[in-house]
């Protein structure tokens, strides 16, 4: 790939990753930052407080996932292997690592893999 492509994906995942860390920052002083909770909050506000936690904690899991996803993208870059399919070590289309740039398979690959899936029943 050339060096200016791979310049443009470095930025398109670096700004995915500042927008998802954003978003947990986000969430983190939510879930902190209220100055005016009272200091005894009844238990039907208890109830209701974690019931949103444990849905904060699920959103940032699948944040969490598509983090360290990015991130093994920008190692990859480092490395010269970004945009090269793991299977079959040929090139990813361009387009294809536009709408999703944390592939690691072409499209070949991907498909064949799937259908494999699909034929185990997961
Ligand atoms: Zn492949």
């Amino acid at each position: 790939m050339e060096p200016d492509r791979i310049e443009f994906f470095r930025q398109l995942l670096q700004e995915r990753l500042q927008e998802i860390l954003g978003e947990a920052d986000k969430t983190r002083s939510d879930m902190t930052g209220s100055d005016s909770a009272p200091p005894f909050p009844d238990p039907t506000d208890r109830a209701s407080l974690e019931t949103d936690r444990n849905f904060t904690l699920r959103i940032r899991d699948r944040e969490r996932k598509l983090i360290t996803k990015i991130r093994e993208a920008l190692e990859r870059i480092e490395a010269g292997t970004y945009g090269h399919c793991e299977l079959c070590g040929g090139e990813i289309a361009e387009k294809r690592l536009i709408a999703r740039p944390v592939t690691t398979m072409c499209i070949a690959c991907k498909s064949s893999q799937e259908a494999l899936e699909r034929a185990r029943g997961q």
